[in-house]
């Protein structure tokens, strides 16, 4: 790593995937002359390095991430809330059968 690419900017990310920066272009670097754009909220990214057609700008990649540990977390609590319910089914069914062998030996007697 250079001096330079410690201060190079972030302009935005491929796929909104945070490990995949777009840079803005170091002086004297030779660019492409066409836009690069949001993919998901169409603003303009950069007037040059383009096309690119999986960009997201950085407000919509910190949606994104947001949205996605949102994500997680209602599966997180989904997920326990279904162990619970086994849980509990598994109970009910060990109840149900006691009660069936008391009867069944009350039955007996
Ligand atoms: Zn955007």
């Amino acid at each position: 790593m250079n001096k330079l690419s410690m201060y190079k900017t972030i302009l935005g990310y491929m796929e909104g995937n945070i490990k995949w920066p777009i840079y803005a272009p170091m002086p004297g670097q030779l660019v492409t002359q066409a836009l690069i754009h949001c993919s998901q909220c169409r603003v303009m990214i950069s007037g040059n390095m383009g096309p690119r057609n999986d960009a997201w700008c950085v407000p919509c990649t910190d949606e994104g991430i947001k949205a996605t540990a949102k994500e997680k977390v209602v599966a997180r609590k989904k997920a326990a809330a279904e162990k619970i319910a086994a849980k509990k089914k598994i109970e009910l069914e060990a109840a149900a059968k006691k009660k069936a062998d008391a009867e069944a030996e009350n039955r007996r007697i």
